[in-house]
């Protein structure tokens, strides 16, 4: 999957998914990256969200809502990470995710093996590259 979340000069938030899906899954399967409070979730105002991993927890979980119900209350950080670790201590399954607040705070978070991140401003003159948390 990639994953994007962005906020412009007006205040507007969106969130984008794009998966090449898992192998092995059954044909017309549906994964969490299309659907809007699972794989991603955007609202002016309260902030957007981007997800990826193991799209059947990830579903099940509401991973991209529950991430966006506690976003006001503990900023972005916390909130993407708090809710992959009790996902996966809930119901399994691994995921990354990229959160983005109204104020323009992101944080991101992964349990899964490699979740690369890129982070840029209209201030900055290139991207500043995670290739994984805490590197
Ligand atoms: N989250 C995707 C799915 O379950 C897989 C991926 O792109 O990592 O369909």
């Amino acid at each position: 999957t990639v994953g994007c979340v962005a906020l412009d000069q007006k205040g507007n938030l969106v969130a984008a998914t794009s998966t090449g899906g898992l192998t092995g899954t059954p044909e017309g399967r549906v994964g969490d990256s299309p659907l809007s409070g699972c794989g991603f979730y955007a609202e002016n105002g309260t902030g957007a969200v981007a997800i990826s991993g193991d799209g059947e927890e990830i579903m099940r979980y509401r991973l991209a809502s529950r991430t966006m119900e506690k976003l006001p209350t503990v900023g972005p950080e916390i909130a993407v990470t708090s809710l992959i670790k009790e996902m996966h201590e809930r119901i399994g399954g691994e995921a990354g995710g990229l959160v983005l607040s109204p104020q323009g705070d992101y944080g991101w978070f992964h349990n899964s093996s490699h979740f690369p991140c890129a982070f840029v401003t209209s201030e900055m003159s290139e991207p500043k590259v995670y290739l994984k948390k805490d590197e």
